[in-house]
């Protein structure tokens, strides 16, 4: 299938999820579905929030799985065999992007999130604003990311809450976190997640693979927006804080900690040229030689593993980043109050 398909596919599976008499389906924006069960009685564990759970695609254009993921969803809520169990969104971000085949259009959408009218000019800072109204009324949040080179396995990335990390922690026990405190992610526009939480949500995001609608991509998102579905229920309904246990399986090994310890970034109109073959999660010793930065040699500054190597530029003539590099972490190195 490619990203025509998909879009098409999502746009049919909308008006059929419209005839179901048992839910309130609504698109209040092109490109978001909104879900309500008519018999939904609205626990207080919800508060002010308006959508116990929102699942965001495509906010890159090319990382197509997460729209597999959505398509996924609702032919098996459709066919019956997933129930919605409470009021979601479903929201796909760039299309204009996604159209063209590309990550982004204008600017990054993922950069696009809080800014002032005044400041808002591109596409996806005006797509950005239009989905804020969704963002703001979610309690817990998931977007779905995939990188550009391959990666070793998935990861969540995200701002660190404690609320974030156990809602990713219970969602998918296994997969690794990758995760950052202190200095915020971006100082132009904000990123999903961090909108979210800044909106007293819970918002986390997931680096399924390299881009592409890989199927072993779209049933690893599905298995994680699903049991999102019985965490959240578990939640909202026994009053109770989100369970690490239920996903335990025998003997498996959690999914391990990282944060960043090198972050490298180029100016506008920069010049860096990496190593050839380097992929996501390729581990890299103290001193390896990574490529030239402006033309001097770079190295990694510590033992640890590669993440979001680029060999080209998202944004040609505009600042960005190379590369960087992640060092495990555990537990007790988190922030002990957010
Ligand atoms: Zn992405």
């Amino acid at each position: 299938m490619s990203i025509q398909n998909e879009l098409g596919e999502y746009l049919f599976l909308c008006e059929e999820m419209q005839k179901l008499q048992n839910f309130i389906v609504e698109s209040p924006e092109p490109y978001c579905l909104t879900i309500s069960p008519k018999k939904y009685m609205r626990p207080a564990g919800l508060g002010n929030k308006r959508f116990a759970f929102a699942l965001m695609a495509l906010t890159h254009g090319d990382e197509t799985a997460g729209i597999g993921i959505v398509n996924a969803l609702l032919r098996l809520a459709l066919a019956g065999i997933v129930q919605i169990p409470f009021p979601i969104a479903l929201i796909l971000g760039n299309i204009e992007a996604a159209e063209r085949g590309k990550r982004l259009w204008q600017s990054d959408l993922n950069r696009s999130f809080g800014l002032e009218a005044k400041d808002v000019a591109t596409y996806e800072e005006k797509r950005a604003r239009q989905l804020s109204g969704i963002l703001k009324e979610t309690l817990f949040f998931l977007d779905i990311h995939q990188t550009i080179e391959p990666s070793a396995c998935p990861f969540f990335i995200f701002p660190y809450y404690k609320e974030s990390y156990a809602f990713a922690r219970a969602i998918g026990y296994r997969h690794h976190i990758v995760t950052h405190w202190g200095k915020p992610f971006s100082v132009s526009g904000k990123c999903t997640d961090q909108f979210v939480i800044d909106h007293g949500g819970v918002g986390i995001s997931i680096e399924l693979g390299q881009r592409g609608l890989h199927p072993e991509q779209i049933g690893d998102g599905l298995g994680l927006t699903l049991n999102s579905f019985g965490e959240i229920s578990h939640f909202l309904n026994k009053g109770e804080h989100l369970s690490f246990s239920k996903n335990r399986v025998g003997e498996t090994e959690e999914g391990k900690l990282f944060t960043f310890s090198q972050i490298e970034k180029f100016e506008a109109d920069g010049k860096f040229s990496l190593r050839p073959g380097l992929t996501n999660f390729q581990p890299v010793r103290e001193g390896d030689n990574l490529g030239t930065l402006d033309e001097k040699p770079l190295r990694a500054n510590s033992d640890g593993f590669i993440l979001f190597p680029k060999y080209t530029s998202p944004m040609p003539g505009k600042a960005g980043e190379a590369i960087r590099i992640l060092k495990p972490i555990s537990a007790v190195d988190l922030p002990k109050a957010d």
